[in-house]
């Protein structure tokens, strides 16, 4: 099913990428399969028959945004044991409605870091639901007791609807777990080099995954075409062990070191520090005890580590832990990474393009350029003066995924609004 082409003009234009400057006076186009066909200075647009013009007033449009860590299977504000005690098509009715929020917040892909079945991602693929593309892991690699570790104190098992974790304790078993994360449909293999702040048995200092267990994994998935691997680790020595045993990426990073910043520079190795779940909903009457003591201490280690590598210049990319802390207000990460000390625009880089490469989808997404999927919002306020503001869903005033208007609080789609069945996005 062709989709509508657009001329959007009189846009300011952030395309995403690493140091470009906004252009004032912009235009894009997309065409019938849902990619840009031109952005840039509207004194050089080529001419675009066919397509409908569209006036965006001076607003900012800038690419859709990539949200490299969610759990949109997960709800912990609703409490611990929401998902134990409700039934699981509600939950699958839930997580429909929490996909549309992230959506219209203005995240157009997004990767599940545990929970999250190929039911969920293809229901997206198919257009059945709206929300962001999404790359699952399915479950996370723990070792017995560590952080993806849901058992009961008696060694009862707890039966989450998704299963919980891939257990592993040595190497091969490591092995054997990456090959069910492989056979359940992962795209991403999400492993535990450390214990958490969630978790009642463990804490962010303890290690999980040891560095020989995590070669074992990154050689297991190389042996199947590859994949990113992304650890779970806040404290110091489960970085380590991430980094050291050939990660992508290092997920919350709250202990990370000179040390760690420098093999994760050597490396290549990306950082989603995840600052959402560390400073959003520190509420000590919601949260367990042992929960809000962790968080309270840890979000003083993070505030220095994490500006620590930004102003080392570390390769990060944006992700919140949606799950931990509510969804649908992920962009709100982009102003804690500005408090800790980065530009607007490598924060708006960080939400595109650095997480487009994390997740290995650069060549489609990521930046508004020619050729590239057209997956762009349109901003009420002006991201590089106002980043806090971008992070309130309603002054992100459209979405669109592959040229397809899918929030439209400027009433662009009004006349041409698309069924559901011609709805579903070029890939
Ligand atoms: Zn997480």
């Amino acid at each position: 099913m062709p989709t509508e082409p657009l001329r959007l003009t009189n846009a300011r234009l952030i395309t995403g990428r690493p140091g470009a400057a906004p252009t004032a006076d912009a235009v894009l186009i997309t065409d019938a399969e849902g990619r840009v066909g031109y952005a840039g200075e509207a004194a050089t647009a080529p001419a675009s028959p066919g397509a409908r013009e569209v006036d965006l007033g001076g607003r900012t449009l800038l690419p859709g945004f990539i949200d490299a860590h969610v759990h949109v299977k997960l709800s912990l504000p609703q409490g611990p044991f929401h998902e134990l005690t409700t039934d699981p098509t509600y939950v699958a009715y839930e997580t429909a409605e929490r996909l549309r929020a992230t959506l219209d917040a203005g995240v157009t892909t997004a990767r599940d870091l545990a929970g999250a079945t190929r039911g969920v991602r293809d229901a997206l693929a198919h257009g059945l639901i709206a929300g962001p593309r999404l790359k699952i892991a399915v479950n996370a690699l723990s070792h017995t007791g560590g952080h993806g570790d849901f058992h009961h104190f008696d060694g009862g098992h707890i039966h989450l609807h998704q299963g919980g974790a891939y257990l592993a304790d040595t190497p091969d078993e490591a092995r054997r777990a990456t090959r069910d994360a492989l056979r359940s449909g992962a795209d991403v293999i999400k492993i535990c080099t450390t214990g958490g702040m969630g978790s009642p048995h463990d804490t962010p200092d303890d290690e999980g995954l040891r560095v020989d267990e995590v070669r074992a994994v990154v050689d297991e998935v190389q042996r199947h075409g590859g994949r990113p691997v992304a650890a779970h680790a806040q404290g110091l020595a489960g970085i380590h062990a991430a980094i050291l045993g050939g990660v992508t990426s290092v997920e919350h990073g709250y202990g990370i070191d000179d040390r760690a910043l420098d093999l994760a520079a050597e490396r290549g190795v990306f950082l989603v520090p995840t600052l959402s779940t560390v400073f959003v909903g520190i509420d000590k009457a919601a949260m367990q005890p042992y929960h809000y003591e962790k968080k309270v201490r840890w979000s003083g280690i993070t505030r220095t580590n994490i500006a620590h590598a930004i102003e080392r210049g570390t390769r990060i990319a944006m992700g919140t832990d949606a799950g931990v802390v509510p969804h649908g207000r992920n962009l709100l990460e982009l102003g804690f990474l500005v408090e800790l000390g980065m530009s607007p625009a490598d924060a708006i880089v960080a939400g595109t393009r650095s997480a487009a490469e994390l997740l290995g989808v650069a060549d489609d997404l990521g930046t508004l350029e020619a050729g590239k999927l057209a997956d762009f919002v349109v901003s009420a306020v002006d991201p590089l003066t106002d980043i806090v503001g971008l992070g309130d869903p309603a002054n992100v005033l459209v979405v669109a995924q592959s040229g397809v208007i899918r929030k439209d609080l400027l009433g662009l789609a009004a006349t041409t609004a698309p069924t559901t069945a011609e709805a579903r996005p070029a890939s």
